[in-house]
């Protein structure tokens, strides 16, 4: 076996395997977010990690602010439309509510 090269590298009061080098005792700061449905999220921060002023909430995938009482907006922009958005632009309002009401009947089993 060589000697020397296994111990290069370690420092002294390192222990054995580096414990003290893991960041295991790091400390951390826990920061708490709410969105706009009031979902409150933890996640935790590295102390010297800067804290971001929102975060997704895990939940709903709304932004979520340090502030409880006034959290950030959700986004607004929709780039595309829902089906049922095409649907209502095909037809009058008329035509949805006979579908609608045809749609009823046949769940009460009067057609
Ligand atoms: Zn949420």
């Amino acid at each position: 076996m060589a000697s020397g090269n296994a111990i290069r590298g370690s420092r002294v009061g390192a222990g054995p395997m580096g414990e003290a080098e893991r960041g295991e005792s790091a400390p951390r700061n826990r920061i708490s977010f709410w969105c706009a449905n009031k979902h409150e999220t933890r996640p935790s921060f590295a102390a010297e990690a800067a804290i971001p002023e929102t975060w997704d909430c895990p939940r709903c995938g709304f932004p979520a602010g340090q502030d409880e009482h006034n959290p950030p907006a959700p986004a607004r922009n929709e780039p595309y439309k829902t089906h049922l958005a095409y649907v209502r632009e095909r037809r009058t309002d008329a035509d949805g509510e006979a579908i609608l009401a045809e749609a009823l009947a046949k769940l009460r089993g009067e057609i």
